[in-house]
């Protein structure tokens, strides 16, 4: 099989670049996924929010705060347009303390910055946070109006479709295995068949990286995944709050590891995820992790990833993340903080664990913002965590612009769906 671009990954992200590309170019797209449906990963087993992005550093995350930025308003569009559910429902972010608070002040500039107006986000003290909410306990808290909760399953499903009606073709049960840059093109040997191809595109998720080691790029880069984890709430908390609550994160540097109180989309109530290390991008259960330590752990040991190992503050987090995966009495007490009237002994259920892939750079930091790399025939997105499904839409055309730049793609096209790419551009470069 022969295609111009080969996109490997049909999770959110490779769906959304195939959209746009089989609409603004005319290429010959085809569509690796190794699972029998498109989002059968990270991109289905997460929160389901439309993040505002006042948690996110206009600095250091500067890709995902712009994108989520635009993804709001981009996402509520397709949700009409499609009859898919978009609940503007809005989020309470607390603080249990002083620090907390400072910390919040920090969120009402980044939000600004980011391009939340004046009123979309407000910050509450406690007597007014007891009137909107009354069983949350807290110091201060920010509300914002612009946040919603979705299903991003379904609208990846849904791009699918689209992508397709525009020629996409998209390969089901296909895993690319072995990838060679020959002397003008790329082979992908598949456990079907051999693709040749002009160019790839590696929108992996927890693959990402392996598959950019296998093309030769972002050698120095790495990642360790988190398992998030959560738990459903029994009914009668159905009406506790009315929007979802997340809790200032304890660790600045490790946002990801508060576990909050969600309430999904079609009224289900969730604690969750949290963040427990295993050694595959699909440790969902014991065996798979077993399968994969002994490599995980070779590749971790002899890369920056080294240094977090052996690092006390970060072993001690990840102490922490284990025990909140093997009681569920420690998990849902994270969130008793902040919620008292919440019992462990109502929750019976555990909700859809999701594996993020965080990446971490030579010196062993973890990497903030979304990285896009380049190789000769190639571009690679890793580190595309939360809250990348958010902001997906305009991340794709940002893509395409490189691609553009590159020479890779003509744009003949610039209407794509209810989008003008160059409006999208605009805002966000
Ligand atoms: C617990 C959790 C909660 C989250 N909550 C939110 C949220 O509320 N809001 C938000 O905006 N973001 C959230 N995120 C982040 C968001 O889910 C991700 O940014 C997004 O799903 C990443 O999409 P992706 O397409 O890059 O990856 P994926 O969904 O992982 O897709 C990658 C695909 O590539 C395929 N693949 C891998 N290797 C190969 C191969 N060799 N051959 C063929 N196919 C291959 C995989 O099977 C997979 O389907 C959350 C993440 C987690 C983990």
């Amino acid at each position: 099989m022969k295609s111009d671009i080969t996109i490997i990954g049909a999770g959110i992200l490779g769906t959304s670049l195939a959209y746009f590309l089989s609409q603004a170019t005319e290429k010959k797209i085809l569509v690796l996924e190794q699972a029998p449906e498109v989002a059968y990963h990270t991109s289905r087993r997460n929160t389901g929010k439309v993040h505002a992005p006042f948690l996110y550093d206009p600095q250091k995350k500067r890709l995902f705060a712009r994108a989520a930025a635009l993804g709001f308003d981009m996402w509520e569009l397709y949700a009409k347009q499609k009859g898919l559910p978009f609940k503007r429902d809005g989020v309470l972010e607390v603080s249990l303390d002083e620090q907390g608070t400072k910390r919040l002040e920090k969120y009402m500039c980044w939000g600004e910055q980011n391009g939340l107006k004046k009123d979309e986000l407000k910050l509450l003290d406690s007597s007014e946070i007891s009137r909107q909410e009354p069983e949350v306990k807290c110091h201060n808290a920010i509300f914002c109006t612009k946040d919603a909760s979705v299903d991003y399953g379904r609208f990846t499903a849904s791009l699918m479709e689209d992508a397709k009606q525009g020629g996409t073709s998209f390969l089901l049960n296909t895993r690319a295995g072995k990838i060679r840059n020959k002397k003008d093109l790329v082979e992908i040997k598949t456990n079907s068949e051999t693709i040749e191809t002009d160019f790839v595109i590696n929108a992996a998720g927890g693959m990402s990286v392996d598959i950019a080691h296998e093309m030769d790029v972002a050698q120095d880069l790495t990642d360790i995944h988190f398992r998030g984890e959560y738990w459903q709430a029994d009914r009668i908390y159905s009406n506790l709050t009315q929007v979802s609550v997340y809790s200032v994160p304890k660790h600045s540097e490790y946002p990801f590891l508060d576990p909050h109180w969600i309430v999904r989309h079609d009224g289900r109530c969730e604690v969750g995820p949290n963040a427990v290390p295993v050694f595959s991008p699909y440790g969902y259960n014991f065996a798979e992790n077993i399968r994969e330590f002994p490599s995980k752990i070779v590749e971790m040991l002899s890369s920056g990833a080294a240094k977090m190992l052996f690092d006390p503050q970060f072993l001690s987090l990840a102490s922490g993340e284990f025990l909140s995966s093997v009681s569920k009495t420690v998990m849902i007490n994270r969130v008793r903080e902040f919620l008292p009237k919440v019992d462990p002994s109502k929750f019976h259920t555990r909700g859809t664990a999701g594996v993020r892939a965080s990446v971490i750079d030579s010196a062993g930091k973890f990497v903030p913002d979304a990285v896009i790399e380049h190789g000769a025939k190639s571009i690679h997105i890793l580190n595309y965590n939360s809250p990348g499904a958010t902001g997906v839409l305009p991340f794709a055309v940002h893509v395409i612009e490189q691609l553009r730049k590159k020479g890779v793609v003509t744009i003949r096209n610039t209407r794509c769906g209810p989008w003008n790419l160059e409006n999208i551009l605009e805002s966000i470069t």
